[in-house]
């Protein structure tokens, strides 16, 4: 017999794998079904930019070639976007690979990273690969509850992580909230401010972390062209912080890090605006829709932020995970986060949305 704990990582027997929401292609192999809708992941049904595919096309002919290693053109679009210097944005292969870089960059065996839970559950296996220790604080009535995180500050701590919006809840800190938060922040303490749905936020009351970058704030700012972009499948983010972080974080990157295809496509994504607004239009118009069939059917939801929405069915969520299923729509169930009566449904096309909406309700009753 193979000693596991022998050739293992330390940390690494504990780990859980991440459970990623089951793809297409899982549900057509179990299921042998053909028309299959997935509101699982918080993918953009409404895919990415016609421009971005073109980009994809005009890219084809150089993929013998290795990719640009520092985006070098994408770059300096986003820094002119965001008005940050260039040497304040480091992408790589999705913002999952640049967290995991935060991880090889900052945490040392034994630190302690503070995060909610239930949150982005990759923040807790990264900070286990390294040897970290998650300090899990429980959100209050679904947001983070920033005055126990800031309590749970200590000297061991390394990292706090705030998913904002919060994935899977969908809500949000509030500037006075978040300004109050950095005031309890030292100089061993660095904060990531995940903000992979910064873009679907309609309230006004939202602190943009890249505004909040400055010399003496150890704050890194995650963005991600999976979302609002609609190139997930492409594998492309990038963080924001200040020059001497993001030189420590691209120690620790790979080679080649963003491949050719994602580069070309997120620079021509980044510029077709109104594609982004057709995005979000479309994501409002069925966040109301679900909103108002939710409140039909008597299921509590949380108000989002985002383009996914936390539902609580008072009743065990799996069953109808899995019923849903059997009829090839896929959601997520509140099992993976310990909310067994909950689900995250990622807000679809309307056509998705109102066939999960009549599955469902056929399901309820
Ligand atoms: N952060 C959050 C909060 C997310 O929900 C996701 C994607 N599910 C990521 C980061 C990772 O994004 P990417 O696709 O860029 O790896």
């Amino acid at each position: 017999m193979r000693d596991m704990e022998k050739l293992a990582r330390k940390g690494i027997l504990s780990l859980k794998p991440y459970v990623p929401g089951k793809s297409l292609e899982e549900v057509q192999r179990e299921f042998g079904l053909k028309e299959l809708i997935k509101l699982a992941s918080n993918e953009n049904p409404a895919g990415p930019s016609p421009e971005a595919i073109r980009a994809i096309e005009g890219e084809l002919d150089k993929v013998f070639r290795y990719p640009d290693p520092p985006c070098t053109v994408l770059r300096s679009a986003l820094a002119g976007k965001l008005g940050v210097t260039e040497e304040m944005i480091t992408l790589s292969n999705g913002c999952d690979h640049i967290i995991y870089m935060i991880g090889a960059a900052f945490i040392n065996e034994g630190d302690e990273v503070i995060m909610a839970e239930p949150t982005f559950t990759v923040y807790e296996s990264v900070t286990r690969i390294m040897g970290g220790r998650p300090v899990p604080v429980p959100l209050r009535n679904y947001t983070h509850d920033l005055e126990v995180m800031a309590q749970r500050i200590g000297s061991r701590t390394k990292l706090v992580f705030l998913c904002n919006p919060n994935n899977p809840t969908g809500t949000l800190v509030s500037q006075r909230a978040l300004y109050q938060f950095l005031g309890h922040l030292s100089d061993h303490v660095i904060l990531v401010l995940d903000e992979a749905y910064f873009d679907y936020v309609s309230e006004k009351d939202y602190p943009e972390g890249t505004s909040l970058i400055r010399d003496d704030l150890n704050l890194i700012v995650l963005r991600t062209f999976s979302k609002v972009y609609g190139l997930a499948g492409l594998r492309i983010g990038f963080a924001v912080a200040h020059g001497d972080l993001i030189g420590l974080m691209e120690r620790v990157r790979d080679p080649f890090p963003v491949n050719r295809l994602a580069q070309a496509a997120a620079l021509a994504a980044l510029r077709d605006e109104d594609h982004v607004e057709r995005v979000l239009r479309t994501n409002e118009e069925g966040k109301a829709f679900l909103y108002r069939e939710f409140e039909r059917l008597k299921i509590d939801y949380v108000p989002t932020q985002a383009n996914f929405i936390f539902v609580d069915f008072n009743r065990d969520s799996r069953e109808i995970y899995n019923a849903l299923l059997q009829e090839g729509i896929i959601i997520r169930p509140g099992f993976i986060w310990e909310y067994p009566t909950s689900a995250r449904i990622t807000i679809g096309t309307m056509a998705e949305n109102r066939r999960f909406i009549e599955r469902l309700e056929d399901i309820l009753d």
